[in-house]
């Protein structure tokens, strides 16, 4: 590449740019204050952005009825390469499938000559990602409430044959009752044949499955429904603990402990004997050798301990008084 070059020639190098940085310039420019249909159709004011990632922003707006919701939007420059229009129709076409209360809700798609514009439920409590960074780590009773959640939009999916391929706390929204919301389906996959097996390399490094990264255990069997389960066990120790079990500086040190199936217990974090043996059975290498969803649900760290029957908003900011 250039920056080999560069370095041949004494010239100064290029810093290294992070993915979300390249994509930048591919982000839309700010919509226009009322969204409209090309055929007039559709219409939805626009108010502040909620926030932005690879290639989208997200708009908070609001019908003719009044009602809230998420606009997703993507500029058609961004989507000239045909793995891009590729990535994006397939996340639509999938997303729009699944509706099931802890997934979040695909109202509708509608384009104009700009942009496109995905319309979904509001999650106006934000990410688990942004409420552990608030939080630093969360109490076993939010856990067992949270990845419950998870499971059950996990067992949906999977009924459905949808590997959802790229759990992470970030992608795990929030509704304005605390109640989890699976989105961002950039990566699920739709398994027609369950033998169908994905071969292609995805994911977040810290959450990724090491049969994704190696490959499976039978030669060239490539990876399934079991990768979704090992995010599982990366969140469930990431709400525990307040880090993901292979932090690393670097990727490769990350995919080293992933490789090794390194991660230890700190000692001065308190976590129940429930909660790591049902982690530490979930994070197993092999992937068959993992539970089932419902082995997971059925383990008895959610009898536990106090299970709540929701979580108050406050939670995002605060550990939570259970009265
Ligand atoms: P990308 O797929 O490009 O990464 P995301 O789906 O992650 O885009 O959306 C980017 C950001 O927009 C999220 O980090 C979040 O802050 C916000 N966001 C996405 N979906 C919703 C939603 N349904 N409700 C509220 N905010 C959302």
């Amino acid at each position: 590449g250039p920056s080999k070059r560069s370095q041949h020639t004494g010239a100064p190098k290029t810093p290294k740019q992070t993915s979300k940085e390249r994509n930048k310039k591919f982000l839309c420019a700010t919509p226009p204050t009322v969204l409209q249909d090309t055929r007039g159709k559709t219409e939805y004011g626009r108010g502040r952005q909620l926030g932005e990632g690879g290639f989208a922003r997200c708009f908070l707006v609001q019908n003719k009825e009044g009602g809230l919701f998420a606009a997703k939007t993507v500029a058609k420059k961004s989507l000239q390469s045909q793995k891009k229009r590729a990535k994006f129709f397939g996340e639509i076409q999938v997303h729009k499938t699944m509706i099931h209360p802890n997934i979040v809700k695909f109202i509708e798609c509608f384009e104009d000559p700009d942009n496109i514009y995905m319309i979904l439920e509001l999650c106006p409590n934000k990410s688990l990602m942004d409420m552990l960074r608030a939080r630093k780590r969360f109490t076993e009773p939010e856990t067992r409430f949270f990845v419950l959640q998870l499971l059950g939009a996990l067992k949906y999916m999977h009924g459905k044959r949808v590997i959802h391929r790229d759990l992470k706390l970030g992608n795990i929204f929030l509704d304005e009752n605390m109640n989890v919301k699976l989105g961002d389906f950039g990566l699920a996959a739709l398994l027609v044949d369950e033998n169908d097996r994905k071969k292609t390399i995805c994911g977040t490094p810290n959450y990724i499955a090491p049969e994704v990264l190696f490959g499976g255990g039978k030669e060239g069997q490539g990876h399934s429904f079991e990768v979704d389960l090992w995010g599982v066990g990366v969140i469930m120790y990431a709400m525990l603990v307040g880090r993901t079990p292979f932090q690393a500086n670097d990727v490769d040190s990350i995919y080293r402990k992933i490789r090794h199936n390194t991660f230890t217990w700190p000692e001065d974090v308190p976590v129940s004997s429930a909660a790591k043996s049902l982690v530490n059975s979930i994070l197993e290498h092999d992937p068959e050798a993992r539970p089932s969803l419902d082995d997971v649900a059925n383990h008895r760290f959610f009898k536990s301990g106090f299970f709540p029957r929701s979580i108050p908003s406050s939670a995002t900011k605060q550990e939570p008084i259970w009265r």
